[in-house]
């Protein structure tokens, strides 16, 4: 399916409105409806939740697509993109402790 299709399959089954339920980091309390309130609002379409990286995002099933509205889309990115990084830091936090904790290393 190309992406002007999916674009149409997604507003015509999801609405023509923001199906953003908080991955943005506001509380929509629902969703947020950007678009259903009668003034008309850029729509796109794409995952959710967003994967961290561009090509995760346009490798995603378009069963998870919906629609989003602009400042929902950008702020669940950098939601997502700050959760992988706080992951990264985790993990690279373990591993030092866990060089340490090698036996042999100590001093
Ligand atoms: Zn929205
Ligand atoms: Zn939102």
């Amino acid at each position: 399916m190309d992406q002007v299709n999916l674009y149409r399959k997604v507003l015509a089954e999801q609405g023509a409105h923001c199906g953003c339920q908080g991955a943005c980091g506001k509380d929509h309390s629902g969703t947020c409806r950007a678009g259903a309130t009668g003034k008309p609002v850029r729509l796109i379409t794409a995952p959710y939740p967003p994967h961290p990286s561009d090509a995760a995002n346009a490798a995603a099933p378009p069963d998870t697509y919906r629609p989003w509205c602009g400042p929902c889309w950008g702020n669940a990115l950098i939601a997502a993109r700050e959760a992988l990084a706080d992951t990264n830091e985790k993990r690279m936090t373990a591993a030092q402790i866990l060089l340490f904790d090698l036996p042999g290393a100590a001093a």
